[in-house]
């Protein structure tokens, strides 16, 4: 028998195939379909998986919400950096006479945007950015580290299965010394090509950058692919001339730590880093490498997600 499904890189096909498939269910919007059983079975599995292998971390787990405050985000510079991701949440707070206008508007299809104003919550841009004030103060002499599991959001709808609005990220933060973030982030970086390795995916870790916005967003991707502040973990899914990012490996110097007041055991400000493992991607990343059905996939691959 021969198969195609890793050797045809077409991002529609790919799509279709997938909803064909019963692995993704469209909603209307793109960049926003639902999970079926099968695919959050992989996604689970892989989850587990990453947890087995930094079970002696000692990363303490948070859970936040899928909105974070929009001060928080503020504080960071998120909206200079990258102002065409975010997703603020707006609200209607008027009397009852604009409710009314509010209703009418709907029913006739007339623009009610203009009813909504801006509250206190944006929608969560990266897993990591809601542990980083949890952090103000000193750190210990070990530093700390955190791990999540969130949903995040970016503005950026698409056709294209891999670029989705809503996804989930399993995370990993560490703050202390520059030395101890730098040689954490190199770590995950050498532990997540061994965890892709064991799964048979032609993965290839490379130097990369943040979509930063603008003539102004040039500048600062120059600068962070000089300091070599970021990696990635690509994987062909829907190309196999520019593959896909499924995870990623970030050092923040003290972009975080600074806004927060987050300090070293002897009061120098701490650096940051993260690691961020694209759950959604790495699935399609799996069904595109092993093919759709993965009780068909290769024994060597399933052993490590259903042990
Ligand atoms: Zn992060």
């Amino acid at each position: 028998m021969t198969t195609d499904h890793n050797t045809n890189f077409d991002p529609y096909e790919f799509y279709a195939a997938l909803v064909a498939h019963k692995l993704i269910i469209p909603v209307g919007v793109p960049g926003a379909f639902g999970r079926s059983a099968i695919f959050e079975d992989i996604l689970e599995r892989f989850n587990a998986l990453v947890s087995a292998h930094s079970a002696d971390d000692d990363a303490q787990m948070m859970t936040f919400p899928p909105v974070i405050s929009r001060q928080l985000l503020e504080k960071t510079g998120y909206l200079d950096s990258f102002p065409h991701l975010c997703g603020t949440v707006f609200s209607f707070n008027g009397d009852e006479r604009q409710a009314r206008e509010l209703s009418r508007r709907v029913g006739e299809k007339e623009d009610w945007s203009n009813t909504q104003s801006m509250g206190e919550l944006v929608l969560n841009p990266a897993a990591c950015y809601p542990v980083y004030p949890t952090f103000t103060g000193i750190l210990p002499v070990k530093g700390r580290t955190v791990t999540m599991l969130h949903w995040v959001f970016r503005n950026e709808p698409s056709n294209e299965p891999t670029r989705m609005q809503s996804f989930r990220v399993r995370e990993f933060v560490r703050a202390g010394t520059e030395a101890q973030v730098s040689s954490w982030r190199d770590m995950w970086l050498e532990r997540s090509l061994g965890i892709f390795a064991k799964l048979g995916l032609p993965a290839h870790s490379d130097i990369a950058t943040d979509p930063f916005f603008g003539r102004a967003g040039k500048l600062m991707a120059d600068s962070q692919r000089k300091n070599e502040l970021k990696f990635e973990i690509n994987v062909p899914v829907i190309s196999k001339t520019a593959p896909t990012a499924c995870c990623s490996f970030n050092c923040h110097q003290d972009h975080f730590s600074t806004p927060f007041g987050i300090k070293t055991h002897n009061g120098d400000v701490a650096s940051t880093a993260c690691v961020g493992l694209g759950l959604e991607r790495i699935v399609m990343a799996l069904l595109k490498t092993h093919g759709l059905d993965p009780t068909g996939w290769p024994a060597t691959v399933r052993k490590h997600l259903w042990p």
